[in-house]
This record gives structure tokens, sequence and C-alpha cells, in this order.
């Protein structure tokens, strides 16, 4: 099978006296996939798809696009010769055309007609078939950015990359958008690499999620596999705030201050456990091995952070009913049903 995008140890690099912004960045989005790329601010997201689209020109490496080398220390092809669709945060509509002629706007040297069929093809996916004569001041953030998307789309682009596309919009319209989004994405069977800081809109969009800190993959694979099996420490506190528990791996499992977990690591090795507010639990205990040192109304649900009589912090989710003081005495322990990511101790 063919990748729709491979990309083979790019490199770039601002300045000398700068660490590259990315550094032999290797990854595939295969036809029809959506990949997430999920990292903090200055990451290299934005760099990378650059890149891609062609408005910056890699030191090394390379970019394959259906097959055909598009990039390198040596090829470049211009942007427009490259097939790429793109939306960014500020939706960039040209505000003195209609809704109409900003969809058409990548579709010259078409017929009248067939303009006609695919803008109104087009409006009608994301919803706004009766807006095409209107002009972008007199839309919404939300219908901004679904012509946005609809004008990306229109030439069926090969690829299309989305940079941080909600983020301008307040958070409600974010999850609405987020759903309406995808479910046009997959109805167009679009091959999409989507970029994000925001690691819960990344979990919701993405086939799969490439994790990125300074200009690298740290880790690339399905949602479900990036949070609950993450590959580093790192990538286990950056999507959704981890705390990592000691303990001590031993051929029967791994003995904790909660207890003995059942899970496999090399015996004898010191190691952390990451485990997030759902995979803990407590009661009230007078002996116990805790204590409630703050609790945090969250609306539906009461966040706990309780202290281990060693002095380590963990957190635990409760429903918002259940109201214990702080400085209550409680017995807590791990009540994941799933295996849980485990590190050697770094010392
Ligand atoms: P992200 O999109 O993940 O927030 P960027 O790709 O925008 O990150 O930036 C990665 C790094 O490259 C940052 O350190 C940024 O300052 C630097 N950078 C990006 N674009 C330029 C540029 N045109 N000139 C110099 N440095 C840049
Ligand atoms: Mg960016």
């Amino acid at each position: 099978m063919v990748m729709t995008l491979q990309i083979h140890n790019l490199t770039k690099r601002f300045a000398h006296t700068k660490a590259p912004a990315v550094e032999n960045l290797s990854f595939s989005v295969k036809n029809g996939e959506i990949l997430a790329l999920v990292g903090p601010s200055g990451c290299g997201k934005t760099t990378t798809l650059r890149l891609i689209a062609g408005l910056e020109r890699p030191d090394g490496g390379s970019i394959h696009l259906n097959g055909t080398l598009v990039a390198s220390g040596t090829v470049f092809i211009p942007p427009e010769k490259r097939g790429v669709g793109m939306v960014f945060q500020d939706h960039a509509l040209f505000p003195h055309l209609t809704v109409f002629d900003n969809v058409a706007f990548g579709l010259q040297g078409r017929t009248r007609a067939a303009i006609q069929a695919i803008v109104s093809e087009m409006l009608t996916l994301v919803g706004l078939q009766g807006l095409a004569g209107r002009y972008p001041h007199a839309l919404s953030g939300g219908e901004r950015q679904r012509v946005a998307l609809a004008r990306a789309l229109a030439p069926r682009p090969a690829l299309l990359l989305m940079d941080e596309p909600f983020s301008s919009l307040d958070s409600d319209l974010r999850l609405e958008m987020r759903e309406q989004v995808r479910t046009i994405l997959k109805t167009m069977q679009a091959t999409v690499l989507f970029v994000t800081h925001d690691q819960e809109e990344a979990l919701f969009m993405g086939d799969r999620l490439a994790v990125f800190r300074d200009g690298h993959i740290e880790q690339i694979g399905q949602p479900e596999e990036i949070f609950h099996a993450s590959a580093t420490r790192f990538v286990a506190e950056f999507m959704g705030d981890s705390d990592f528990l000691p303990g001590l791996a031993s051929s029967e499992g791994i003995e904790t201050e909660l207890g003995r977990l059942p899970q496999k690591f090399r015996p004898h090795t010191p190691v952390e456990i990451a485990v997030r507010a759902d995979d803990i639990d407590f009661v009230p205990d007078e002996v116990g091995n805790a204590v409630v040192a703050a609790r945090f109304f969250r609306g539906a649900f009461n966040l706990y952070r309780l202290r281990l009589d060693s002095g380590h912090v963990l957190h635990s989710f409760k429903e918002h009913t259940y109201l214990l003081p702080v400085g209550a005495r409680v017995r807590a322990w791990v009540s994941a049903e799933h295996s849980l990511a485990v590190f050697e101790k770094a010392d």
C-alpha cells in the first residue's frame, strides 16, 4: 500500500544558535486516516505542517506525497503543485468574497456547472446550503470554520492539513465543531494531518495520535494505546495528568505502598507506575494509608488529592455527592482494571 504521506528523517533548523524546530522526524499517514499531531506549544507542529505544505524548505530528510518526492534537501515542489489542502486557526477566508466564491476559490479551470455542483455539494456537506451569498463578516465563528473546511475540501486534496482549527472558538462550540468536522472528514474519507495542543481533542479526532516533544515524536499509536500504555513519562503526563506511584518490581508483580499490582516488569527494578484520578479509589478508614489533602469541586464529580503516608500525592475522582473533609483518614487502592504504564525509576 502506498502511504498518502511519508516523512523520513525530516529536519528543519531556523537558526544555527537554536535547536532544530524538527529533527529526524519520521512518520506516515495512510489513505483515509486522520493522524492527530499533539504536543505542547513550540514543539514543532506548525513547522511540520508548513514543511509538508511547501511553505518552508527542509534542511534534510524527505517528504513523499502519494509516492512522489515533493521535498528534500535538494528537491522542492512548490505548494500549488502538491495537492494539499489547509485549514488554519484563523480560517483566513477572503473577506470580499461570498461564501460561494470562497469555496469555489480552488476550483478554477473547471466549467461553471462543475463548480456550481461541487460548491453546492460542499456547502451541503458542512450544513451551510442557505448561506452561499453571505460574506464572511456576517457569519458566526463556527460557520466561518465550516466554510474554510468546505473550501479546503472542494478540490479533493490528497491530504488535508489542519492547524489548531478550533482554537479561536469558545469551548462549547469547539466541542460541537469537533464532532461535526470529524463526521464530515469521515464522510469524505479525507486523509488528514490534524494538529492540536489539546490532548482531549487529539484523542477525539485522531484515528492515530503522534505525541510531539521538542521537534520529535515520543510515541505514535492508537488513542487508547497512547493514553493507557504511554511509552514515556512525558506522554503519560502530557496526555492526562498522571501521578507516579513508586514501586519495586518482583517476580510476583509490583510491590507498592497501595499493595501488589499484578503487572510484569524486570524483577528487582525500582519503577514508577502512572496512575490517573480514575485509576484510584478510596474509602474512609481510621487506620488507612492516606489522608485527604484537598478536594476540588469539578461539577459532575469531586477530585480528591490524597497524601499517602509516605508523602506521595495521588488523585482520585468521586461522584460530586461524595463528601469527605480535608484531613480525613482513608484507605486508597488502585482500582484500575486495565494495565498501567510502568517506567523504570529515573534517579
Ligand atoms: P508549534 O506549532 O508546535 O507551537 P512551531 O512549529 O510554531 O511550534 O515552532 C517550533 C519552534 O520553531 C519554536 O521554537 C519556534 O520559535 C521556532 N520557529 C517557528 N517558525 C520560525 C521562524 N519562521 N523563524 C524562526 N523560528 C521559528
Ligand atoms: Mg503551532
